[in-house]
């Protein structure tokens, strides 16, 4: 029974150390120490053994089921602890690898420029409204004094969708619909875009303008200089210089366009300026009574003027951008410096 115990143990120990899994050892386990093992059989038969030798049978049996339970055990530990390393090594982070790159969106110029007049003629308390874009003729022309005849409803010039119905070709509507709406005083800004047939380097089919009006009692000429002359400074610096020239517009009297000394050459003449030193920037005017008649305000208790500049316009040339078309190519390269 002793030799067969030897043997059994020789056994026992030659499958432990094939054993790699989990399975494996637990196997192992259950083929000897388990309720129906071969070890356990054994100390069943205890009966067989002489009386002189059982004490060491039964010592013999009890060591080597410890032996093979501890041994086991801790093959179970050593596998449970491989098993989390393998699970840590697998997801691991390289924290000296480069970071997936963020690509930051930026404010296009002409919506810089945009929110920047906005700001410096709320400083003045004007307010923003918006219109359509798809405007009827009587308020894109005829509400401003723009007779049937008028060069500028020009099919040349004028995307028609149907006879009385346009692509507005400037953002004056707006100011028409807000008088038609509110009594004055009034100060209004009415950003947007606007269509026209044309495009080269300084024109494109579809612009920004800006629109402003300011109606009160009692407002001169000196007003509408007072507050352009300060919205330009603002814009191209303190020490900008500026000239008003008279103008026409049909829904202005008297009108005068603004120049500003040449940003370029600061006045000595070159390309931008077409030799003259000067650069035309807005058109302004004090408006028209006929224009206050079709909204029923009454033109000799109120006056007001108006104004009226292209955003793009001023982007090229505080930014000093020659071609207008790259505005609108969504070229990632040209939209990042800004
Ligand atoms: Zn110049």
């Amino acid at each position: 029974m002793i030799s067969k115990l030897q043997q059994l143990k020789e056994n026992a120990l030659a499958e432990l150390q094939t054993a790699k899994t989990e399975d494996q050892f637990l196997a192992v386990r259950t083929k000897y120490i388990g309720r129906k093992g071969l070890l356990t059989g054994l100390l069943r038969n205890i009966a067989q053994v002489s009386d002189a030798e059982k004490p060491l049978f039964g010592k013999l049996c009890n060591e080597l089921k410890n032996l093979l339970n501890d041994k086991i055990e801790e093959e179970l530990q050593q596998q449970a602890i491989r098993n989390k390393e393998d699970v840590l090594l697998k997801e691991k982070i390289d924290v000296t690898l480069p970071g997936s790159v963020i690509k930051c969106g930026r404010i296009h110029p002409v919506i810089q420029i945009r929110r920047e007049i906005c700001s410096i003629f709320a400083s003045f308390g004007f307010s923003v409204v918006e219109g359509p874009e798809v405007e009827l003729d009587y308020y894109n022309f005829e509400a401003l004094n723009i007779a049937k005849d008028h060069p500028a409803r020009d099919m040349q010039d004028t995307f028609y969708i149907e006879d009385n119905i346009v692509l507005r070709t400037h953002t004056s509507p707006v100011q028409v619909r807000v008088m038609e709406k509110v009594q004055p005083p009034l100060r209004i800004l009415s950003p947007g875009r606007v269509y026209r047939r044309d495009s080269d380097v300084s024109h494109t089919p579809m612009f920004h303008q800006i629109e402003g009006l300011l109606v009160d009692k009692g407002v001169s000429f000196g007003d509408l200089k007072g507050i352009l002359t300060a919205f330009l400074k603002k814009i191209f610096g303190e020490g900008t210089t500026l000239r008003f020239r008279p103008s026409f517009f049909p829904f202005t009297e008297p009108s005068a366009e603004v120049d500003i000394r040449c940003v370029m050459c600061g006045g000595s003449g070159c390309r931008v300026c077409g030799q003259s030193g000067w650069l035309e920037i807005l058109g302004s005017g004090m408006v028209d009574p006929a224009v206050f008649e079709n909204v029923d305000y009454d033109s000799e208790e109120y006056s007001g003027f108006a104004f009226g500049l292209g955003l793009e316009r001023i982007a090229m040339l505080k930014y000093g951008i020659s071609d207008i078309r790259l505005f609108f190519e969504n070229d990632i390269r040209f939209l990042k410096q800004f």
